[in-house]
C-alpha cells in the first residue's frame, strides 16, 4: 500500500538502521520515509565541471577539484584543536580544515592518493581554504554521477560523522526512490492538475531530487510549493468549517438600548467610515447564530478601543456580560479610564481587575461577576484565573493578542458553557498573505483609516554627534507645552548592560534637563507595577515632560500631548517594534516627530529598517518590508503558532500562490464541504494524513 511507504519508519530503509535513524530524528526531524522524501535538496551544483586549485576563490559556490592530500597536521590549543590538510594539484595547493571528527578523518583519509574534493572555498588570513570538505576517492567516485544539477542536502556535523553528509543523504534518497510506488495516487484534484499542467506526483519527487534539467526542477518546485500552500489553506478552512458546525454562537438579535443611547447621546466624535464598516461586520456575525472569531487589525491610533466598546455595549444590551483583556497593567488601566470616561453618563457597571487589585476589592469583583452586577470587566492576565467566574459572559475582547499564548487565550472562553464571541485586536499590521495563513481560520476586519486631523509623524535618522541640536529641539518643544519620550532597548540577553545604559541615559538627561524647570520620569520592566504606574500617571497628567523608558510603553499607551519620540540604539529594534513605538506620538492635533538615534556603523538590514521608517508611516508597508527582511518564521506570532512547516513555499515570495491556493481551497470546500465526492478522494486522504501527523491546531475554540 502506498501510504505504508510514507509511514514506514526510517530505520527500515536500506542503509539507515537504528543508530543513523536516531540522529536523523534528532537532527532533522526525519522519522519516516515520507519525512525523508520531503527533505528536499537546498541547492544543486554543477558536477560536470572541475576547477583547479589555482581557480578556487571565495566568490565561488560549492565546487569540485581533483587532487591529493600531501599532509595532515593537528594544530591549535587543547580545547580548540583542529586538523589541517594540504591539498594539491598541478596548479598549487590550498588548506583543508576540520574542527570535528579529527580522529576519524586522520585514520581514514589516504595521503598522496587522488581524491575528488567537494566544498566551498573561503578566504581566511589571505589564503584560500575549505572547511569540512567532502572527499571521495577518484577510484570510488561512482555515486557522483556527472550531472549539471547534482542535489545538495542540508545536514549537520553529527550526521556527517555518521557518514550522512550531503552525499550520504543522496545515497539514502537513491535507496528510497527504488521503493517509491509507481502508482502514487494523486493528492490534488484533477481540475487543478489540468489547469496547471503539473507533473505527476511520482515525477515531481524524482525531479526535485534528481532533476535532469533546470526546467524540470522548476516544474517540480512549483508543484510542491502549490501543494504545501494548498493543504495549509485547506486545513485552516476545514477547521473553520468544523468549528462553525460544532460550536453554536450566542445570538445577539438586537443592538439594544445601551448601544443606541451611547451612539445617539454620548459618542464624543463621529466614527470613521472604517470604524462603522467594522462594527457592521461584527454585528452581522454576532446576530447570525454562529460563534464569532474575528481578528481586528488597525494601525496604532486607528480607534480600535471604540469599536470594541460599542460591541460590548451590544452584548450588554442583549443581557450579557463582556470583558476586555490587555497584556499589561498600564494598558488595562488606560482602557479602564477611557472606557469609564466614555460611559460616565450611562448606567453601565465596569470593574478593573489586575495583579495589583487588593484582596478585598478582588473578592467583591468575583462576587459581582457571578451575580451579574458587573457589565464590563477590564483587566490583565488576572482575568483568566480560575476564581474569575462570570454569570453570562457573551463577548470577549483581547487587545494586542500576539502578547498572549494560544492556551492562555482559550482559557478565557472556556469560562462559559456557551462559547462567547471573541474579538482579538492587533495594532501590528500583518501582511495579507501572512494574515491569510496565520489567521486563516479567523475572519479578519481591518481599520484602514485614521481619525481625521492627524498629521503624519515626521521621522528622521540622527547620530550621537547630533545630540546638542536634538536637546535644543526638545527644549523648544517642551517650552511649547509638549512632552517627550526617550526609549532605550532592553532585551533579556543583555539585560544588565541595557539597564545600565538606561540608567546612565536617565542620569545624563536629568543633568541636561534640570529641575525645577524640567521633570523627568522613568519607567522600565524591572520596577514594581505600583511604581511604574505612579511614574506613568505623572507623565499622563503632564507633571513630567520627559519619559525615559524601555519598550514597556510600546503598547497602547495614550498621551495625546506627547509630540516627540526619541529611540536610542534604534538599529537594535525590529521594524514592527519601531513602528509601534512611533505610534505613541502623533495622537493629538500637533505635528509630531520621531527621531531614530543610531551608531554611525550600520549593517545592511538595519540601514533598510531605518530608511523604511523615515520613508513611510504606513503600517502595512512596514509589515511587508519586515516580512521580506525577517521571513515569516520571525514575524509576530508565527513562532508560537508552529503551523508553518513549509519546505519550499515562502509566504513573502509566493504571495500570489498563497492567494490562489486559498481561493481554490474555498471553491472546493464550497462544492464539497466534507470532501466526500470521489473526485476529492485523494485530497481528502492527504488532508487526513496531515491532520493525523501534526494534530489539529485549533486556534481559538
Ligand atoms: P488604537 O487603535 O491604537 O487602540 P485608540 O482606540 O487608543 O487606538 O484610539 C486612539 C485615539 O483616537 C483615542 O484617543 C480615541 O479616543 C481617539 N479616537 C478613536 N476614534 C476616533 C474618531 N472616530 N474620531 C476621533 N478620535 C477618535
Ligand atoms: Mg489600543
Amino acid at each position: 500500500m502506498h501510504h505504508d511507504f510514507f509511514q514506514t519508519k526510517i530505520e527500515f530503509l536500506k542503509g539507515v538502521g537504528p543508530i543513523k535513524a536516531e540522529i536523523l530524528k534528532k537532527e532533522l526531524g526525519i522519522y519516516t520515509q515520507g519525512d525523508l522524501l520531503h527533505h528536499y535538496p537546498f541547492r544543486y551544483v554543477d558536477r560536470t565541471k572541475f576547477y583547479t586549485v589555482r581557480e578556487a576563490n571565495a566568490n565561488l559556490p560549492y565546487i569540485q577539484i581533483k587532487g591529493v592530500i600531501t599532509s595532515l597536521i593537528v594544530r591549535g590549543e587543547k580545547r580548540r584543536k583542529y586538523l589541517c590538510g594540504r591539498f594539491e594539484d598541478k596548479t598549487g595547493f590550498l588548506e583543508l580544515r576540520w574542527f570535528q571528527g579529527i580522529k576519524w578523518i586522520t585514520a581514514n583519509l589516504k595521503l598522496n592518493t587522488e581524491y575528488v574534493l567537494f566544498g566551498k572555498p573561503t578566504e581566511f588570513n589571505g589564503s584560500i581554504n575549505i572547511v569540512h570538505p567532502e572527499l571521495e576517492l577518484v577510484s570510488e567516485a561512482q555515486l557522483t554521477v556527472a550531472s549539471s544539477m547534482q542535489p545538495v542536502y542540508s545536514t549537520t556535523e553529527k550526521l556527517k560523522l555518521k557518514g550522512l553528509d550531503s552525499k550520504g543523504m543522496l545515497r539514502l534518497q537513491k535507496n528510497l526512490h527504488q521503493f517509491l510506488p509507481q502508482n502514487l495516487p494523486e493528492t490534488l484534484p484533477q481540475s487543478v492538475l489540468d489547469e496547471y499542467k503539473f507533473l505527476s506526483r511520482l515525477k515531481t519527487y524524482s525531479a526535485i531530487h534528481f532533476p535532469e534539467s533546470i526546467h524540470q526542477q522548476e516544474k517540480a518546485e512549483t508543484r510542491i510549493k502549490f501543494e504545501e500552500l494548498f493543504f495549509l489553506q485547506l486545513r485552516l478552512l476545514h477547521m473553520k468549517l468544523l468549528r462553525t458546525e460544532k460550536v453554536k454562537g450566542i445570538v445577539f438579535d438586537k443592538v439594544g438600548d445601551y448601544f443606541n443611547d451611547f451612539f445617539h447621546n454620548h459618542l464624543p466624535f463621529a466614527l470613521t467610515n472604517a470604524q462603522k464598516k467594522v462594527i457592521k461586520e461584527i454585528r452581522i456575525d454576532i446576530g447570525s447564530g454562529k460563534q464569532m472569531n474575528r481578528l481586528l487589525q488597525g494601525d496604532v491610533g486607528s480607534g480600535k478601543t471604540m469599536v470594541a466598546l460599542m460591541c460590548m455595549l451590544i452584548a450588554i444590551g442583549n443581557g450579557y456580560q463582556a470583558c476586555i483583556m490587555a497584556p499589561t497593567e498600564i494598558l488595562a488601566n488606560q482602557h479602564a479610564e477611557s472606557i469609564a470616561s466614555f460611559l460616565k453618563n450611562m448606567n453601565v457597571n465596569i470593574a478593573l481587575l489586575t495583579g495589583s487589585t487588593r484582596v478585598g476589592a478582588r473578592r467583591k469583583i468575583h462576587e459581582q461577576l457571578e451575580n451579574g452586577e458587573i457589565n464590563i470587566l477590564i483587566g490583565t492576565h488576572a482575568l483568566i484565573e480560575d476564581k474569575v467566574q462570570f454569570k453570562n459572559l457573551g463577548f470577549v475582547v483581547i487587545d494586542e493578542q500576539h502578547r498572549f499564548g494560544v492556551e492562555q487565550r482559550s482559557r478565557l472562553w472556556k469560562k462559559n458553557d456557551i462559547v462567547p464571541h471573541v474579538l482579538v485586536m492587533t495594532a501590528t499590521p500583518i501582511p495579507r498573505t501572512l494574515a491569510m495563513t496565520l489567521y486563516g481560520d479567523l475572519d479578519v476586519s481591518v481599520i484602514d483609516e485614521l481619525p481625521p486631523g492627524r498629521k503624519p509623524i515626521s521621522t528622521v535618522h540622527k547620530y550621537d554627534t547630533n545630540r546638542l541640536q536634538i536637546w535644543a529641539f526638545l527644549k523648544k518643544e517642551i517650552a511649547a507645552g509638549r512632552q517627550v519620550y526617550i526609549v532605550y532597548p532592553l532585551i533579556e540577553e543583555s539585560e544588565k548592560i541595557d539597564l545600565n545604559n538606561l540608567m546612565a541615559g536617565f542620569e545624563s538627561i536629568c543633568r541636561d534637563f534640570p529641575a525645577p524647570q524640567y521633570h523627568v520620569s522613568i519607567v522600565h520592566g524591572k520596577m514594581k507595577p505600583k511604581d511604574k504606574d505612579f511614574e506613568m500617571q505623572r507623565f499622563v497628567k503632564g507633571e513630567t515632560q520627559i519619559m525615559v523608558a524601555t519598550t514597556v510603553i510600546e503598547v497602547g499607551v495614550n498621551v495625546p500631548n506627547a509630540s516627540v519620540m526619541i529611540i536610542e540604539n534604534a538599529e537594535r529594534f525590529g521594524l514592527s517594534q519601531l513602528h509601534q513605538l512611533r505610534g505613541r506620538v502623533g495622537r493629538g492635533a500637533e505635528q509630531s516627530y520621531c527621531i531614530l538615534m543610531t551608531s554611525s556603523k550600520l549593517g545592511k538590514d538595519s540601514r533598510l529598517r531605518i530608511a523604511t521608517m523615515c520613508e513611510t508611516n504606513d503600517g502595512f508597508r512596514i509589515a511587508e518590508t519586515d516580512l521580506k527582511l525577517r521571513g515569516p518564521g520571525d514575524a509576530e506570532g508565527t513562532r508560537q503558532s508552529g503551523l508553518l512547516d513549509l519546505k519550499l513555499a515562502d509566504l513573502s515570495r509566493d504571495a500570489a500562490l498563497v492567494q490562489r491556493t486559498r481561493d481554490i481551497a474555498i471553491e472546493i470546500l464550497k462544492a464539497d464541504p466534507q470532501l466526500s465526492s470521489s473526485v476529492n478522494a485523494g485530497t481528502r486522504h492527504e488532508l487526513n494524513a496531515q491532520i493525523r501527523k501534526s494534530g489539529q491546531w485549533g486556534r481559538i475554540s
